[in-house]
This record gives structure tokens, sequence and C-alpha cells, in this order.
């Protein structure tokens, strides 16, 4: 059976240039089509925290996505949302979780996936004028990953985005270490994903989810987007029973209906490790 949104276009609400990222799988999976649609998406938050983000990455997506639906005026739309930010389990790691989105209004249905990266290039420093950044600049991939430069205190303006000459970077860094009352510039990684290569790969691999998650229909209604809603946690412990809350099985379920299944993740004889247990091992 032929997918319902094969020959179907969708429109992309980017100002990043991430339509090559987001539309080769979509196409390639589903036959569906996605064009980009200009819109300013930065009034829902931008990395460079201009304009603060207002709620859950999903729910900026979503809005992204109906923004290029409205402007476009079409029933199907696409969006990704990225975090970057420390990772509450390491802390000293940055984490980048990118969300891609699809939202159909005809048929009343929101499908989306996400991918995270631990490889993102996100860094910091701050440096007076003729300071040498060689060391920074490497680091970072330079001029492969773009910079943003600012004063290091106080000051908002002036702000150099998208930097990737070493002239403008000089310049920029006199410019704002005068304008700080530190008289030092912040230089920092420029994470809009037209600046930053290592979070493209990661948008590329959530289109991708989305792609495989869009071509699963439902078993009961045939709808796109069948896939993991839920997991079940609890495996008993080998020496006494106690349930560890270790992935016992996953639960798929439909975008469109009720329909879920349960898939088991370990036969039902598999035991968790005492070591695990709050009981045997508190
Ligand atoms: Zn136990
Ligand atoms: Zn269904």
């Amino acid at each position: 059976m032929e997918h319902p949104y094969a020959g179907d276009t969708a429109v992309l609400a980017t100002k990043h240039g991430k339509l090559p990222l987001i539309a080769p799988p979509l196409a390639h999976a589903v036959g569906l089509r996605v064009e980009a649609v200009a819109v300013d998406t930065d009034a829902l938050g931008t990395f460079t925290g201009d304009v603060p983000r207002q709620g859950p990455p999903l729910d900026t997506a979503i809005a992204k996505a109906r923004l290029g639906m409205g402007a476009a005026g079409r029933a199907l739309g696409v969006a990704s949302e990225g975090s970057i930010g420390p990772d509450p389990a390491m802390p000293l790691v940055h984490v980048d979780r990118e969300i891609v989105v699809l939202v159909d209004d005809a048929n009343g249905i929101v499908v989306w996936e996400s991918h995270s990266s631990w490889d993102v290039v996100a860094r910091s420093t701050s440096a007076g004028p003729d300071e040498d950044l060689g060391p920074f600049l490497s680091r970072i991939h330079f001029p492969e990953h773009q910079l943003i430069v600012r004063p290091n205190r106080a000051a908002v303006h002036p702000i150099h985005k998208g930097i990737c000459r070493l002239e403008h970077l000089t310049a920029a860094v006199a410019e704002c270490a005068a304008a700080s009352t530190d008289g030092m510039a912040r230089v920092e990684t420029d994470l809009r994903a037209h600046a930053c290569p290592s979070r493209r790969a990661v948008i590329a691999r959530a289109a991708e989810r989305l792609a495989h998650r869009i071509a699963s229909r439902c078993p009961a209604c045939g709808a796109p987007g069948w896939g993991r809603v839920d997991v079940v946690l609890g495996v008993p412990c080998a020496r006494c029973g106690t349930e560890v809350a270790r992935p016992r099985a996953e639960i798929d379920g439909c975008a469109a209906c009720e329909h879920r299944q349960t898939r088991s993740l370990v036969a039902p004889e598999v035991r968790a490790d005492p070591e695990e247990c709050a009981f045997c091992n508190p």
C-alpha cells in the first residue's frame, strides 16, 4: 500500500539552512517532498539568547512547524529544535538534543523523534585584544564552526555572529573588548545550525529517525508514526525477586488512535544482577 504522504509536500520552517539535512530522509523513506519556507523562527527563541526561549523544545518545534504551515498555507509541516547544555549526568560535558517534528493538521497527528550527541562543539572563552586565540580556534574547529563575539561584561552590544574569518574575529574582539567594563570580549561558538556542523550531523540523524517512524504505520488504523511511546521498567532481581529499575519492555503506540502494543526487551526468564538491586546491594 502506498504511503499516505507519498507525493505530498510538507513545509519546513527554517532560517538556517536545515533543508538539506531534513528533506532527503523524508523523501527517501516515504516519498514526502519538503520545501523550505522562510519564516523568522528566531521569534520563538534563539541560541544566542537575544530572544529567550519559551516552553519545552517539543512545543517550540511544533510552534515552528505551525508558523511555516501558516505562512505557506499548508496542512503539513516539519520543524526542528535543538537544545544544547551541560549534561545533567556529566555537567562538564555538553549534550545536544535535536528534535524533528512533523505536524499533520489534516489528520490531527504530530510525530516526532529526537537524537542526542555528546560530540557537539560548544565552547567559550574570554579574550583581550591581540590575545592569541590559536589553541581555542583549533579546539573548536574554526572556521567550520563559526563564532559569536560580544562584550565579556555588562554590555549586551555590540554582538557579532557567524564569524568565519580571522580578520572579522580580530576586529570583533577589539570592538567588544572596548565596550566591556573588564576590557575583554566573550568569544563563543555560534550554535545556530548553519554555523555549527557538529550540530547539523545530529539534526540529520534525528531527521532519519523521524523518517523511519513516519514510514511505520499503525497496525490498527494505518496512520503514519507508529513507534515507541513508553518504556516499562522492572526486571526481577536474581536473588530476592524485587524489581530492579531496568527496561523490561517498550510500548509502541499510534499518533492518531489509542492502539498500543507491548514489545518485550528481555526474555521472561531473565533476572537482574543483585548488584543492581536496592535490597541486595543498598
Ligand atoms: Zn535483590
Ligand atoms: Zn492507529
